[in-house]
């Protein structure tokens, strides 16, 4: 094992940079990824997700940098030579192939025997639960088949790491959540590290033990979905959550726990355990998230502001409730329909919002 990794990586980026001509498509990336770990890449399009991928998968080679597959530098190193099978938004099944077949290829073109290639593609159609569609062809299967068979053929030469570029983007919702839950399983049960990019935080955090949020070429923030939704780095990864309402404001003055800060729509307290490094007269960047929003018809409240209603909208059981401060800046609020049941909450009706102090989380990289 190179000795520049940790003990339990299977992959390392180490200093990664790829350009296309001028582009900077992914710029000074550094992240390791532990054996057997659910590692999704999130970010906006273009922010050099899919390149990170095809780099892992041998499909496009780094400007600079170096990375390594379990220990082994693979700069320049074949796709093929690789044990980085990849499943694609588009699948890439061949469509002149049967099912059965389709997931045969791989071990085909690895010099398997063709009595130990049928076996284990009937392995691998059984566990994937598609057994019975082996002679079909391909256009005769259901999106959510179709997408086994691209996992089986993609993991049935029984790789250490699968690469997974947006596998679920075409599905519809129902089928998304199930084949999120056959990903999971599969993911637990076989131990194989996953990389999955996608756009959609939903399939980041409800599968990846960690999650890299990625923009224009580099890395943002890394952590567990739980550390990213609660502390959010920067201000770039709190607007990408969606769920955040923003301040900044001047620290003014601390008293006891608390610091007061000045805002352009007032004073707010915040909890000082959470302010580092930061000293009187300074700028402090902090969040509350949408669902720790309190709301009442009118009066003022500590650590609260008078806000306009914009609009609604209905999320399941949930509404949020879109408004305006008296400097111009959106808020969001979300809470059950019974909460805003008693409340004016047609545009133009003014409503107070408050929250708690210790509900605050401040921005470090701000
Ligand atoms: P999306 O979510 O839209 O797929 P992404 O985050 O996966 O986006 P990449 O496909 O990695 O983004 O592209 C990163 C940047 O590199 C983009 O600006 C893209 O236009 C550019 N790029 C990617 N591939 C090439 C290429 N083969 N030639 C030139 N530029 C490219």
């Amino acid at each position: 094992m190179n000795d520049q990794m940790t003990t339990n990586s299977i992959v390392k980026l180490d200093s990664v940079v790829k350009k296309f001509g001028d582009i900077f498509a992914v710029e000074r990336v550094d992240f390791e990824i532990g054996r057997g770990e659910f590692l999704a890449i999130m970010g906006s399009s273009g922010c050099g997700k899919t390149t990170t991928l095809r780099m892992l998968a041998g499909l496009e080679d780094p400007t600079d940098g170096d990375i390594y597959l379990d220990g082994e530098r693979v700069n320049g190193k074949a796709t093929w030579d690789r044990d980085t099978p990849m499943v694609w938004q588009s699948l890439a099944l061949f469509p002149f192939l049967t099912v059965q077949e389709n997931v045969e290829f791989g071990l085909k073109m690895r010099g398997v025997s063709k009595v130990e290639r049928i076996e284990r593609a009937r392995r691998w159609l059984e566990k994937m639960q598609i057994l019975e569609f082996a002679n079909r062809n391909i256009s005769q299967l259901s999106g959510g088949q179709k997408q086994r068979v691209a996992l089986a053929r993609a993991l049935v030469t029984e790789p250490k790491i699968l690469l997974l570029d947006e596998p679920l983007s075409a599905l519809d919702a129902h089928l998304k959540v199930r084949m999120q839950s056959v990903l999971s399983s599969l993911q637990k049960d076989l131990g194989i590290t996953f990389v999955y990019v996608t756009h959609s935080m939903s399939e980041a955090f409800s599968m990846a033990d960690r999650v890299v949020i990625m923009s224009r070429g580099k890395i943002e923030q890394i952590g567990t979905p739980q550390e990213i939704y609660r502390e959010p780095r920067n201000r770039f990864v709190a607007e990408f959550l969606g769920s955040a309402n923003i301040f900044t404001g001047a620290l003014s003055r601390k008293t006891g726990v608390y610091w007061t800060i000045e805002a352009p729509d007032g004073s707010f307290e915040i909890n000082a355990g959470k302010v580092t490094n930061k000293n009187e007269g300074d700028s402090v960047t902090f969040i509350v998230s949408a669902e720790n929003m309190n709301v009442r018809p009118t009066g003022s409240q500590p650590n609260g502001i008078t806000v306009t209603v914009v609009g609604e909208e209905f999320v399941g059981a949930t509404a949020i409730l879109f408004v305006e401060t008296e400097s111009g800046a959106e808020l969001k609020i979300q809470k059950s329909h019974d909460e805003f049941s008693s409340l004016d909450t047609r545009p133009g009706s003014k409503l107070a919002v408050h929250w708690d102090p210790d509900h605050c989380h401040v921005l470090p990289g701000e």
